[in-house]
Order: C-alpha cells, then sequence, then structure tokens
C-alpha cells in the first residue's frame, strides 16, 4: 500500500538543495580540497585532547545552557555572556533568527551574492527571500536600504562577505541597521578573525544597537568545521527569543568541550591567522603575475575572477585533473570566478603552479 504523499509547507519545494563543496575525485587518494574554507593546519592540540576525554562522556546528556563555552566566549571577546547563544554551527543561528523573526508575509533581505543559507532558511520559515544588487566587488547598502520595505524583518550581510572576500566599514553597516530599524541586521562575522586590526566583527554595534546581532563560527579559524559550533551575540530580548526555539542539547559534550579548548589556545589561532594573511597576499600576487586577477580578501579566501565561465570551467577542470578542488560559485551568480581557499604554503604553489601552468597554455 503506497502512503498518501503529505505536502509540505508552500514553498518548500522551491528550495534549492544547497550544493557543498565535494571533497574527494574519483579515481584520486592525494587530493588537495580548497573548496569549503576549512583551516589547513586543522585544529589546535588542546581542542582534539578535549574532544577525545569528552568522547568517555558520551553517555551524559550535554549541558543545555553552555555555561562554560559562552563563558570562554566571553573572556576573549571581552562580551557579556548573556548576551551570548551557541548553535549547530552558525548556520543554525541563522535558522533561528529566521524561524522566530520572519515567516508568511514577511520579507528577508541579502545581498545577490549573499551566502547560500540565507535563502535556505528564510524560505524554510515561509517568508519571502529579497536579494538586494550588489556592486560588482562589494556590499552596496545603499541597495540594500532601497530594497527594504515595511515587511522587511532581517537583513543578512556578511562581512567580510562569502564569496567576494570584501568588506564594508561598520560605519556603513550601522548606517543600515538605523534606516531599516523595523528589521534586525544579521552582520555575519564567519571570517571576521581573519580581518585583523581592530575589527570585532560588530560586537560593539550588536552592544550598542537594539537591532543587529553577530553571528561567529569555530568552524573557520579555528578549524571545527566537523564539530559544528557557532554563535550569536545580541541584544537580550533578541538571544531570550532565540533560546525559546533552540532545543535543550543542540551541542553535543564533544562539541562544547572541543570549542572551549580551541577559543582559549590562542597561539594556535594566532598562527593560523597571521600564517593565512601571508598567503593570502602571497597567492593573490602569484594569480594576478600569472594573469587571473582577484578581489582584495579579507579572508581565508580569495575569488581568482576569468575573463568568462568557460574560461572559469576550463580552469576548474585543469586543477581537478591535477587533483585540487576548489569551488565554482556559478550558483551565487559568479559563473565567471573560482573561489580558493588559502591553504598552507605548499598547496598555495600548487595551485599558482597549475593555474600558471593553465593560463600559459591559453595564451
Ligand atoms: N556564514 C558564512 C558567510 C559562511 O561562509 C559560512 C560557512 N560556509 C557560514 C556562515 C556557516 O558556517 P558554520 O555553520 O559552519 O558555522
Amino acid at each position: 500500500m503506497t502512503l498518501p504523499a503529505i505536502a509540505p509547507q508552500p514553498g518548500i519545494m522551491e528550495i534549492a538543495l544547497y550544493e557543498a563543496g565535494s571533497s574527494t575525485l574519483s579515481g584520486r587518494s592525494d587530493v588537495l580540497k580548497l573548496s569549503s574554507n576549512e583551516n589547513p593546519f586543522g585544529p589546535s592540540d588542546k581542542a582534539r585532547e578535549a574532544v577525545a576525554r569528552a568522547a568517555h562522556q558520551m553517555h551524559r546528556y550535554p549541558s543545555t545552557d553552555h555555561a562554560a563555552l559562552r563563558a570562554a566566549i566571553a573572556e576573549v571577546h571581552g562580551l557579556d555572556l548573556d548576551r551570548i547563544i551557541c548553535g549547530v554551527g552558525s548556520d543554525e543561528i541563522i535558522h533561528f533568527l529566521c524561524q522566530a523573526y520572519a515567516g508568511p508575509g514577511t520579507e528577508v533581505l541579502f545581498t545577490e551574492h549573499g551566502f547560500l543559507m540565507y535563502r535556505i532558511s528564510a524560505m524554510a520559515a515561509g517568508a519571502t527571500p529579497v536579494e538586494a544588487r550588489e556592486r560588482e566587488r562589494t556590499t552596496d547598502i545603499d541597495a540594500l536600504i532601497a530594497a527594504a520595505t515595511p515587511a522587511t524583518r532581517l537583513i543578512f550581510v556578511a562581512n567580510p562577505n562569502n564569496p567576494t572576500g570584501t568588506m564594508v566599514d561598520l560605519s556603513e553597516l550601522e548606517r543600515l541597521a538605523r534606516a531599516v530599524p523595523q528589521a534586525i541586521l544579521v552582520i555575519d562575522a564567519a571570517y571576521a578573525e581573519y580581518v585583523g586590526g581592530d575589527y570585532d566583527g560588530g560586537a560593539e554595534l550588536a552592544t550598542r544597537l537594539p537591532n543587529v546581532v553577530m553571528t561567529r563560527t569555530f568552524s573557520k579559524l579555528y578549524g571545527l568545521g566537523g564539530l559544528r559550533v557557532g554563535w550569536g551575540y545580541g541584544p537580550r530580548p533578541v538571544i531570550d527569543v532565540l533560546n525559546r526555539i533552540r532545543g535543550p542539547f543542540n551541542l553535543s559534550n564533544v562539541a562544547l568541550e572541543g570549542a572551549e579548548a580551541a577559543i582559549r589556545d590562542r597561539a594556535h589561532a594566532e598562527h593560523a591567522r597571521t600564517e593565512n594573511a601571508r598567503l593570502r597576499g602571497w597567492l593573490a600576487t602569484a594569480l594576478a603575475e600569472r594573469g587571473v586577477p582577484s578581489d582584495s580578501s579579507c579572508a581565508n579566501f580569495i575569488l581568482a575572477r576569468f575573463a568568462d565561465a568557460t574560461t572559469a570551467e576550463a580552469c576548474d577542470a585543469a586543477l581537478k585533473a591535477d587533483g585540487i578542488i576548489v569551488r565554482r560559485v556559478a550558483s551565487y551568480g559568479l559563473p565567471h570566478c573560482l573561489r580558493i581557499t588559502i591553504g598552507d604554503e605548499a598547496s598555495c604553489r600548487r595551485v599558482a603552479h597549475v593555474i600558471g601552468q593553465f593560463m600559459a597554455g591559453r595564451g
């Protein structure tokens, strides 16, 4: 007997499946994966040890309030721990925000090359996703303000942006938050640690303004993409709302202990950050010398620009033939570009060499 198909909520079947970058190439064991902006140095040894210890406690339910991890985050960033919420990656914080603040009849706004989860979470909540035009290389605050309507409830801006790696000034984000007071501005600071200088990811804005939330992740600088830990920081009333829809045991013991040890290991984080900055500059210059310009990136990847989509596709194929996986970003509306994660020095040299050979072969 076949059961009758039960229809999902309206709009759900229009959601396009998220296509994550693949990590294998058939027939190759020496694959170099530069497609998911992972930390080439991996996690801190202290995080590995904490995870192994926590695994012995897997028969126990984890903490429900994440107090120890929130305390560590608060200490490292100089924030109020009562304004922090932890989630299964920052993806889950994005999801909580959409579930709590968006819904049928409301709009969720983001930029045209924005991170794909904004659209997915908005549609899952039944809201209408709205894309604002982007400038060629960076977020256009005026376009976001112009695209906002009285129905706008959430605005997502990744800063630095993925996949361009570029960023806008915090004063511009403040202008946006003030211009659209009916919406929460979510500053997605997944790549904030790579910026350097005094960039705080929007923490000070989220402390001062009632409609700004910052999201962060352990998946990038801390090398814990596989553990799935992210966090949000914002006004107390917003964090209170999000906690009401959070599952009591959303993070495992292993994830909580690993993330806490990772954020406390400042030396490992600093090494990953400085190496990334050095190699990002090196790779951008090396590619430019080989005829491939890239945007000025503040993150742990660069967006290499080719003459057209066909050239980008052919270069991607040449890289794959050499066992290197980078990210095609056609689904972000950038078919003529390839997003390349900054690996360690040997990886950067290898990718520059293959792209150099590819470009020489065309010229
Ligand atoms: N925001 C941006 C801009 C990202 O690029 C990513 C990861 N691809 C995320 C959020 C989500 O990261 P995670 O769920 O691993 O914390």
